[in-house]
């Protein structure tokens, strides 16, 4: 009887001892979470932006980033077109637009027949101003975000807010279900919101607005930071690359905000300006504080884009002082932040990642002069001729719409005329493929039955929305655009497009970087990971191996 006490008396303890191991295990398997996860998109950040501008940064912003974090220096967009509003939602849904349906920022929308913005939602009004940019939402977006799903994953306990000058770029990456997402408003000069989210602006967004300090910023010349001649990596000053701003004569610093901004679009002229993104600083660092980000139970969420650039790139173009300079101070703007992140949780208890919305090429007109093949294409020209030969072939012109490379064919003539819309779609491809600027030509039917698994054709085809899209898809030839001829624009499949960068930092990320390809989509699957929430709904990206092991 002793000896049987004895045995149960070890088992037990066995069982206990095992018990007790099995429960260590378990708490171990679910790892914290960290306070507070901060996005930042650069606007038309090419990731060889990085070196280029290196030894020109300080030591605690992109430098800080890269030295502490994880860099991923062969991140690409799978898809396009590599626009804004399609970029943000593809990193904050972790799938393209043919899963998203956010295709383009503006697009022509079969089921009306007026053309659609991303963001726009007239069910919605504005909230803290009367401007028609207040009417504003995701509600085109088809999918859930990243944030979404640690709002639902903390019981809609963590706070997430979206803010970025752009209204596509403050709203879409901060999901369906935000609590807050404020975009600029060049009348007021300050930030505001819609009643999708909230029918007043808070005590603390309307206080941060009375500061003006839009108006503050603007009220200075634009000179360079430091002085000009250090500006090596850029073409000279005055160059005829680069579009001149109407009331000056030349493309040149000092550039004399106050009585420039009377004839640019008043308080608006910040957004071509580094002070646009100076302004988006300080509403960030505003928002943490005011909203105590990072100090709830749950996990909280600040999505913010520095819209500034892909203003000054699309003025300016990649190779201006005038984008170098903007680059040397959001670099300072960014390294404000990151302090101040720091101050508030700590830095192993802030998540951070920064990447872009897509890159950009070269000015065509600057790569001719080099020798290297490029050049504009007329896009009004190329449709008139195709609408000329389609009232030939078919005696209608066919067309509604060309907008982003696609062609909208009218489908109620092709079945009142009894035509066979695959015909129609071959002829429109057969003819567009022999303009000297087209490289491809894609038809609905052909990627509606068929699977693209490199290249171009892929990127055409997770871009391509059956519902939304159009009836025949266009690439250009590398370094071809439709654009004026100083500046530069994006959206192409081209690497100089779909090549950013991406940085992960803080919380429980190791220093290091890889060159391995890994995909825009990979980041918020990844974020699910680190996170310890459900994918995005429509997520077909992959967590990056050497982040989340
Ligand atoms: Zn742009």
């Amino acid at each position: 009887m002793k000896k049987f006490i004895s045995i149960l008396f070890f088992t037990c303890c066995i069982i206990v001892i095992a018990q007790a191991q099995k429960t260590d295990q378990s708490k171990k398997a679910v790892a914290p979470n960290p306070r507070l996860v901060v996005g930042i998109v650069v606007d038309q950040m090419r990731y060889d932006y990085i070196y280029r501008y290196w030894n020109k940064f300080g030591s605690d912003g992109f430098k800080k980033l890269i030295n502490g974090g994880f860099f991923c220096r062969n991140t690409n967009y799978n898809y396009v077109p590599t626009y804004t509003g399609p970029g943000h939602t593809a990193i904050y849904t972790g799938t393209t637009p043919a899963v998203n349906g956010i295709i383009a920022n503006d697009w022509y929308d079969k089921s009306t027949g007026k053309n659609l913005y991303c963001a726009q939602d007239d069910n919605v009004n504005p909230v803290g101003s009367v401007a028609p940019e207040g009417k504003r939402s995701p509600v085109n977006m088809l999918t859930t975000t990243i944030t979404d799903e640690l709002r639902i994953s903390s019981n809609m306990k963590s706070k997430v807010i979206g803010i970025a000058l752009k209204d596509r770029s403050a709203i879409l990456p901060a999901g369906h279900t935000a609590n807050a997402a404020y975009w600029y408003d060049g009348s007021i000069g300050g930030f505001i919101t819609s009643t999708y989210y909230m029918n007043e602006l808070p005590a603390w967004v309307t206080d941060f607005n009375k500061k003006e300090l839009a108006k503050k910023y603007l009220s200075t010349p634009w000179n360079t930071l430091l002085p000009i001649e250090q500006y090596t990596e850029s073409l000279p000053d005055d160059n005829k690359y680069e579009t001149v701003a109407k009331g000056e004569t030349k493309p040149v610093f000092p550039h004399n905000l106050p009585e420039l901004q009377k004839l640019n679009g008043g308080l608006n002229m910040i957004r071509a300006t580094p002070f646009g993104n100076s302004l988006t600083k300080d509403f960030a660092i505003e928002t943490i504080q005011k909203e105590s980000m990072g100090k709830n139970t749950a996990t909280d969420f600040l999505a913010v884009s520095f819209s500034s650039p892909d203003y000054i790139g699309h003025t300016y173009g990649p190779n201006s002082v005038e984008q170098e300079d903007d680059y040397i101070r959001l670099d300072k703007d960014i390294a404000e932040l990151l302090k101040f992140i720091d101050a508030q949780v700590g830095k192993n208890n802030a998540l951070i990642f920064l990447t872009a919305d897509h890159a950009a090429p070269e000015v065509p007109n600057y790569l001719s002069d080099l020798k290297i093949p490029s050049g504009y294409v007329h896009e009004r020209k190329m449709i008139d001729s195709l609408k000329k030969h389609l009232l030939q072939t078919f005696g209608d012109t066919l067309v509604l719409s060309y907008t982003n490379q696609q062609v909208f064919l009218n489908h109620k003539i092709i079945e009142l005329k009894k035509l066979n819309l695959i015909q129609v779609e071959d002829d429109v491809a057969f003819f567009l493929q022999n303009m000297s600027a087209v490289s491809e030509v894609l038809t609905a039917n052909t990627l509606n039955n068929s699977q693209f698994t490199e290249g171009s054709r892929y990127l055409m085809q997770k871009g391509f929305n059956a519902k939304r899209s159009g009836d025949v898809l266009v690439n250009y030839l590398p370094a071809y655009m439709d654009y004026m001829p100083t500046g530069t624009t994006h959206g192409s499949p081209y690497s100089y497009d779909t090549h950013v960068p991406l940085i992960f930092y803080g919380f429980n990320i190791k220093q290091g970087s890889s060159a391995e390809q890994v995909y825009i989509t990979d980041i918020a699957a990844t974020l699910a990971m680190m996170l310890n929430v459900q994918f995005p709904n429509g997520c077909t990206g992959k967590p990056i191996s050497f982040l989340v092991k």
